[in-house]
């Protein structure tokens, strides 16, 4: 299917794009052998791209409430791929709480999700002692993890570069202009060539106490979309997420007060707490919310990530290698012209 270009045989490859995406893409290439470069339009900071504003959270046990099985599927795979590439990605799993109000809710996310334990007050509380006395029940998804995006990016493109790949910063790329295999991470910013991307604005706020210590995300449940906690250490904590049908990106006074709102919820002590930062990004969506790649000859695009960029992006990575390499496909998420 592919020639061979590289200096030992391979191809070689470029990327377009070095958020989540683009960067596991270049990772796997360039230990597989290939010469790699990738092309960023914004500089090393990130702040352009939706990978930036994300919560980095690898929950394929939690997000199977309100996804295809194929989300489980490449999810479960990719935390293979996170563990064996970064060893120090903390795996301390997740909390879903929830207020009795929402006593229905939290059932109803039990019964549609797997791989969790029900923990009764006492073991919530060893688990999380902030949580004292805050909720009668938890579940708990022993296995998941998280990444903070904002490291865990320049550790990325520090590993590409250990594996020979080069990254371009501030090089605004056409995918024509490129010889040899193009690989288009772009995101959101693909829909000049694939119109049927949309974007679903997650809103998100960054704040600061030393007053309330936690380990691993806790989620609370919501009757519109999931709100969480995620601890960044240094006692800053990440609000998120919204999900909105807009592509502005402003941060509006509901979201905010809903984002807030929550973690008061979770912890009076996070009313004390300071603001640190507002955000939002445009997550890439397809019409199905399920990501693809698509592969015309040399030209393929790996796309529609949505709320799932961290979880998914190495077994995608992988997926595309193996295609590249072997010209395996995988009916799920492939889409050959
Ligand atoms: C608030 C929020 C919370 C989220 N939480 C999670 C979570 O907990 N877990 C999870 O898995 N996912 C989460 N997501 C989703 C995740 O952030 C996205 O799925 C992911 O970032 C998409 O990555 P990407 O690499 O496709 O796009 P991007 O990160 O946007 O990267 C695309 C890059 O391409 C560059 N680019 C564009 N055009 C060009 C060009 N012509 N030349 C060169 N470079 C170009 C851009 O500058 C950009 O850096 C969240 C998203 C948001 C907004």
């Amino acid at each position: 299917m592919y020639q061979n270009k590289g200096p030992g045989g391979q191809s070689a490859i470029s990327i377009i794009g070095a958020g989540i995406a683009g960067s596991w893409h270049a990772l796997l290439f360039a230990e597989g052998g290939h010469a790699v470069t990738v092309h960023e339009r914004g500089d090393a900071s990130m702040t352009q791209s939706t990978s930036h504003w994300a919560g980095g959270m690898l929950a394929p046990w939690c997000e199977a409430e309100s996804s295809e099985p194929v989300i489980s599927r490449l999810g479960i795979r990719s935390l293979d791929l996170w563990r064996q590439h970064f060893p120090q990605v903390p795996f301390k799993g997740s909390l879903v709480v929830a207020h009795a109000r929402d006593r229905a809710d939290f059932e109803r996310f039990a019964r549609l999700t797997t791989n969790h334990r029900r923990l009764d007050a006492r073991a919530l509380r060893e688990l999380e002692p902030a949580l004292d006395g805050r909720f009668r029940e938890g579940l708990f998804y022993p296995d998941e993890g998280h990444v903070e995006p904002r490291r865990v990016l320049p550790e990325l493109h520090a590993a590409i570069a250990r594996a020979g790949g080069k990254i371009e910063f501030g090089s605004d790329a056409e995918a024509d202009d490129l010889d040899g295999i193009v690989i288009d991470c772009r995101g959101f910013f693909a829909r000049d060539t694939q119109t049927e991307l949309r974007g679903v604005k997650g809103e998100m706020i960054i704040i600061e106490t030393s007053e309330v210590e936690l380990t691993r995300p806790v989620r609370l449940m919501h009757p519109r979309f999931p709100l969480y906690v995620i601890p960044r250490g240094d006692g800053r904590f990440m609000l998120g997420a919204t999900s909105i049908e807009s592509e502005d990106t402003g941060v509006s006074v509901r979201s905010a007060l809903e984002l807030l709102g929550a973690a008061y919820a979770v912890h009076p002590a996070f009313g004390e707490a300071r603001i640190l930062e507002f955000g939002s990004g445009l997550r890439p969506a397809f019409p199905d919310n399920l990501p693809r790649i698509s592969i015309d000859q040399e030209r393929i695009t790996v796309n529609g990530l949505y709320r799932h960029g961290f979880l998914l992006s190495p077994a995608l990575a992988e997926l595309t290698f193996g295609c590249v390499a072997r010209g395996v496909i995988d009916n799920e998420v492939m889409r050959c012209a």
